[in-house]
């Protein structure tokens, strides 16, 4: 048992570990911050450092405006990069246009699921079994507690919620949208859907 753990905690030492050019064992999960502004805003680094191989994204909202109107910067740009350092990618999304599903999975070039019906674990389990990782090696990233954060933990997953992409707010989130999103910041550097700087808008 002992020797079991002494080999596990030094595991990214051993050749052929994909994490051992970024692991620094003074990192840990419980480290990552739990909150950021944007997807971009994560740092790869970190997430190496602690022992995450995968990431299960939500679409809506993270990636991507539900009106189709904003592109969290340089969102698509943070996806390449970090499947070029060999993270794997799921994408659960809650919503149900398909035409729009297929077409981010074309763009992003990543498996998504939908309608995933977060919080509720199937769909979570069902991205680990295909990304082929255990819940300690995957983060969530999303902008929504009910759905995303309260999903990821119900799996055991760690998860980074992202604030929210400016869109019209459905009639719960006028009552209480601030209780599960975070507002995505005035006075922060938003895209429009040709990648262009965008005006905040005004709702
Ligand atoms: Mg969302």
């Amino acid at each position: 048992m002992l020797a079991k753990r002494v080999l596990s905690s030094i595991s990214f030492l051993l050749p052929g570990s994909q994490s051992a050019q970024y692991r620094n064992p003074d990192f840990t999960k419980s480290q990552l911050p739990k909150q950021t502004i944007t997807l971009a805003c994560v740092d790869l680094g970190q997430l190496s450092a602690a022992g995450i191989k995968g990431i299960i994204l939500d679409l809506d909202n993270t990636i991507v405006s539900e009106d189709d109107r904003y592109l969290s910067p340089g969102a698509e740009a943070w996806i390449q990069q970090a499947k070029q350092q060999g993270f794997r990618f799921f994408v659960l999304s809650n919503g149900k246009r398909q035409y729009r599903v297929d077409a981010w999975r074309q763009r992003l070039d990543v498996p998504i699921l939908s309608p995933a019906k977060k919080p509720f674990p199937k769909s979570f389990r069902r991205a680990l079994m295909q990304m082929e990782l255990a819940p300690h090696q995957v983060v969530v990233i999303g902008d929504s507690r009910h759905t995303d954060v309260l999903g990821a933990w119900l799996v055991g997953c760690s998860c980074i919620q992202v604030t929210t992409l400016p869109h019209p707010p459905r009639w719960w989130e006028k009552l209480c949208g601030r209780l599960v999103q975070i507002p995505y910041p005035p006075e922060q550097e938003l895209w429009d859907m040709n990648g262009q700087p965008a005006r905040y808008p005004n709702h």
